[in-house]
């Protein structure tokens, strides 16, 4: 029997980047230490607050709000809402809509829905299927962010925590290298409050994808494996499958990933960047046209939006 290095009862897990082997008892601990740690980066707990915590059905994202429950339950300065965004893909959204739900009502957390056909009068599945140049995540990313920080701020929420894991965060790391994108790597610093902008945090910033899964099995958290079929078109697959590759002949590599850019952006002040009203919607926009709206009068000419 292989025993748990901090005290010595079953282990359930192997850390392949820190080398030890936790009982289910200590790996919980060490999961909510990880996520403690990160909230205290964001400042914004220790004082009422509403946290808008977007649930997509995964195990990501269904644990995030299982971990915060668990973290904040007893605390009455600390409120969650649970919230979800339908893009309209048939036969995926559906079902992890009612995973989404289901782990909201099994905690006992309000659950707001809203859909992209509700607000915008599109759907992710009409839009890929309309021949645009962009596979379908670039105006579902766009639609839904902008749809996630309008509800946010509807529910007064002072945050919207969303389920990004250590992977996503390598990942998003080196995409943007590879692509290029300054610009989008230069917004993944924190930023001082912008008006009509609800802060976005991501407690899962430092744990693994598998451990997220591991989270979930072993807490019986309701979850959706299903992916959604626009998946595999996406880059972020190809870069995924190399961190992956990566990560198993060299331990730690995502870790050090997400680190190393951290102390990049620690070299530069907390970045910042003027914001308007966009002229046609009134949401927040750098430059007079929100990229929600940008993005539908592009498209409009070619649709019967
Ligand atoms: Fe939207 Fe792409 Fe995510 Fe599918 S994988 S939900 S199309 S952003």
């Amino acid at each position: 029997m292989i025993r748990c290095d901090r005290c010595s009862g079953r282990a359930a897990i192997f850390q392949r980047y820190s080398g030890l082997h936790l009982c289910p008892r200590h790996f919980e601990e060490d999961v909510h230490r990880k996520v403690k740690e990160v909230l205290r980066t964001y400042r914004i707990f220790g004082r009422p607050c509403r946290i808008a915590v977007a649930v997509s059905g995964g195990k990501d994202s269904s644990s995030l709000l299982s971990i915060l429950h668990a973290l904040f339950s007893s605390r009455e300065d600390v409120e969650l809402v649970a919230v979800s965004i339908d893009e309209g893909i048939a036969g995926y959204r559906p079902r992890t809509l009612a995973a989404a739900a289901s782990v909201a009502k099994g905690l006992g957390v309000e659950h707001v829905v809203r859909s992209l056909e509700g607000e915008f009068g599109v759907t992710t599945d009409l839009l890929a299927s309309s021949g645009q140049p962009q596979g379908p995540c670039s105006f579902c990313g766009v639609l839904r962010k902008g749809l996630l920080n309008r509800t946010a701020r509807e529910l007064s929420a002072d945050a919207v925590a969303t389920g990004h894991n250590l992977d996503d965060e390598a990942q998003t790391v080196m995409l943007n290298y590879l692509k290029g994108d300054v610009d989008r790597l230069y917004r993944l610093r924190p930023r001082r409050a912008l008006p009509g902008m609800v802060p976005r945090i991501k407690p899962l910033r430092r744990v693994p994808e598998k451990e997220m899964g591991v989270y979930a099995i072993a807490h019986a958290i309701p979850f959706e494996t299903l992916a959604c079929p626009y998946l595999s078109r996406a880059m972020r697959q190809e870069v995924k499958e190399l961190l992956n590759d990566l990560e198993a002949k060299h331990p730690g590599t995502k870790y050090s990933i997400v680190r190393g850019f951290e102390k990049i952006l620690a070299r530069d002040p907390p970045g910042s960047y003027e914001v308007v009203a966009c002229t046609r919607c009134g949401e927040p926009s750098s430059d007079g046209v929100c990229a929600t709206c940008r993005l539908l009068e592009r498209l409009r000419p070619e649709q019967s939006l």
